[in-house]
């Protein structure tokens, strides 16, 4: 993984800042959740942040055999077209992968604004 920083894993997920020339490009994001992966700014993870947590209020099956594994929530993704059917664990996973690399993006951009 000589190409990448890793920002944060879990079992859902990877979030990773691409290397070139040996430095990190730190404006955008890559993370891959579930064979997909989202190249994403700063903006757009708070975006898909804020969806997670709309789509975490809206679970529609009731009384399913599947319980935390079911694919019944609809989530939104930062592609307009694109939403995904996904389970409770993985919102979960998603959200944390999401708000871990979120802050440490943060935590980047603010101390290159102090040293610039
Ligand atoms: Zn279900």
């Amino acid at each position: 993984m000589k190409h990448i920083d890793i920002i944060f894993k879990n079992d859902h997920g990877i979030s990773f800042f691409w290397k070139k020339n040996e430095q990190s490009t730190v404006d955008l994001a890559q993370v891959v959740f579930r064979d997909i992966g989202f190249y994403l700014t700063l903006d757009e993870l708070k975006e898909f942040s804020n969806l997670v947590s709309v789509s975490l209020q809206h679970a529609v099956c009731q009384n399913c055999p599947h319980g935390k594994d079911c694919r019944s929530f609809l989530l939104k993704t930062p592609a307009a077209k694109i939403d995904l059917a996904i389970s409770l664990n993985e919102l979960n996973g998603l959200q944390e992968l999401l708000d871990k690399t979120i802050i440490k993006m943060d935590t980047i951009i603010y101390i290159q604004g102090s040293l610039n």
